[in-house]
């Protein structure tokens, strides 16, 4: 959400018409802002009976420009003085963030999201020197990039710490953390959220060369919860060529390894100006529904765009579309990556497919059993039913899910079959049969034992 959608009655619309998470993009607004934002998000949710999970995006080392008095236009061999709590004038340009102990001289600088290309010259003080090599306008807080700038696990801002210090007090259901490098930024994330006592997950942003370099994209999607396709700083990063082998490998990976997936930025672009998307990004959605994607996420398009709401049915009514003509590709599968755990998962989708129920219900208190069946991605309805509100809002990103939060009975999932088959429109007309997976020792987190096969009638 941004300034387009920031109001009760546009985030009950965007929910309504098919939101299943809201982004709160920390790298804008204050924590005065986001305790309103919470609040809607949440009043949204229960007025609608329908789970929705809150994002927490961690701004990370996105570095960007200070105020400056007025835009400045640079040409193809300017040099710039780009300074850490410096005030702008002359060609002295304010940065927010010390990049002396980090960059190198011969480094690419990219400011603006790529358009302006620099290289660093020198390294003095608490200052860097860039030659621009392809100019363009300078506004004030726009974006850096540095992409063969190694952070050294320090990827982690004061900023950063302010706000997962915020977060962690606030109802949020997932912390993403922005430029990861290495497996060992988001074990040190899960690290602090442990010792403040957070029960959020973890989403790992692919936006950076090194974090998708040999072996690193693997152990880092091993360490993560959720893993989003950051496609917006990775083509300024890697080169926009790469984008789509990269989202391919994310997307296999993550369901390898039984975790969350996401793809953004851009996929609906066009319709930040225009009520209809284009057929590109029709494509493209559809391509990472085709894929197995869990979630595609709108940014500027319900952020700042002219159409928030046109673009998020125009995103659902594609979604619906693909998974009822097509299912899902078994690219990059690997069966054993998830261990035993999987098994009672596994027996449940094969059943559920072999005698075509109308959904898999997944009684669940972790929310793990209804991640283990998703990571099979049947061409089914999965109805995930717990008592924690965080597991309804976790798993409300997931594939094919639908969250419903209930009160505490052993037989809880049956009986929300059973009153959905009540409402005709649920399941349609005509006889229904659910698989139901659950455990028989209520209250048990990881405690699934039991596979069912139940009429509805
Ligand atoms: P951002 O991340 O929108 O926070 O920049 C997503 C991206 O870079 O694509
Ligand atoms: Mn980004």
């Amino acid at each position: 959400m941004g300034p387009a959608t920031n109001s009760y009655e546009q985030i009950e619309e965007l929910i309504a018409n098919g939101a299943n998470g809201i982004r709160l993009n920390f790298s804008h607004g204050s924590h005065s802002e986001r305790d309103t934002q919470i609040k809607w998000i949440r009043d949204a949710s229960s007025k609608l009976g329908k789970p929705v999970a809150i994002l927490q995006d961690l701004q990370g080392p996105k570095i960007r420009l200070g105020n400056l008095q007025h835009d400045v236009e640079v040409n193809t061999g300017d040099e710039l003085l780009l300074q850490y709590q410096g005030t702008h004038h002359d060609n002295v340009i304010p940065i927010q963030y010390n990049l002396v102990d980090k960059v190198q001289v011969g480094q690419p600088l990219f400011i603006f999201d790529g358009k302006i290309r620099t290289k660093v010259l020198e390294v003095f003080d608490q200052t860097v020197k860039v030659r621009v090599e392809a100019g363009g306008t300078l506004m004030s807080r726009k974006g850096l990039n540095l992409p063969d700038t190694d952070f050294g696990g320090d990827i982690l801002t004061d900023k950063d710490m302010d706000d997962i210090d915020y977060g962690i007090h606030q109802d949020i259901d997932y912390v993403a953390l922005s430029f990861v490098q290495k497996a060992e930024d988001i074990s040190g994330l899960r690290e602090i959220l442990k010792t403040k006592g957070s029960t959020a997950k973890i989403i790992a942003k692919i936006e950076t060369k090194s974090a998708i370099e040999d072996t690193e994209l693997e152990r880092i999607i091993k360490e993560c919860d959720g893993v989003m396709a950051a496609r917006g700083d990775l083509a300024v990063e890697a080169g926009a060529e790469v984008v789509p082998i990269v989202q391919r490998k994310i997307i296999g990976l993550a369901r390898t390894y039984g975790k969350l997936s996401i793809v953004a930025t851009q996929m609906m672009a066009s319709m930040v100006d225009n009520p209809e998307p284009t057929r590109a990004e029709v494509s493209d959605v559809a391509l990472a529904a085709i894929l197995g994607a869990d979630t595609v996420m709108l940014s500027d398009e319900t952020a700042n765009g002219d159409y928030p709401i046109e673009a998020t049915q125009a995103m659902k009514k594609v979604i619906k579309y693909t998974q009822e003509q097509m299912p899902v590709t078994p690219v990059f599968y690997r069966d054993d990556a998830r261990g035993k755990k999987d098994a009672i998962s596994a027996a449940a989708v094969t059943l559920a497919q072999q005698l075509e129920v109308s959904a898999i219900i997944a009684q669940t208190k972790s929310g793990a059993t209804a991640a283990s069946i998703a990571a099979h991605r049947p061409s089914l309805p999965i109805i995930s039913v717990t008592t924690v509100p965080r597991v309804a809002q976790q798993l409300a990103l997931l594939y094919a899910n639908k969250s419903f939060l209930v009160q505490d009975d052993s037989e809880a999932g049956l009986h929300l079959a059973q009153k959905l088959n009540e409402d005709r429109n649920y399941f349609g007309e005509g006889e229904h049969t659910i698989v139901l997976v659950s455990g028989q020792q209520v209250g048990v987190s990881g405690g699934t034992d039991t596979i069912q096969v139940r009429n509805l009638g």
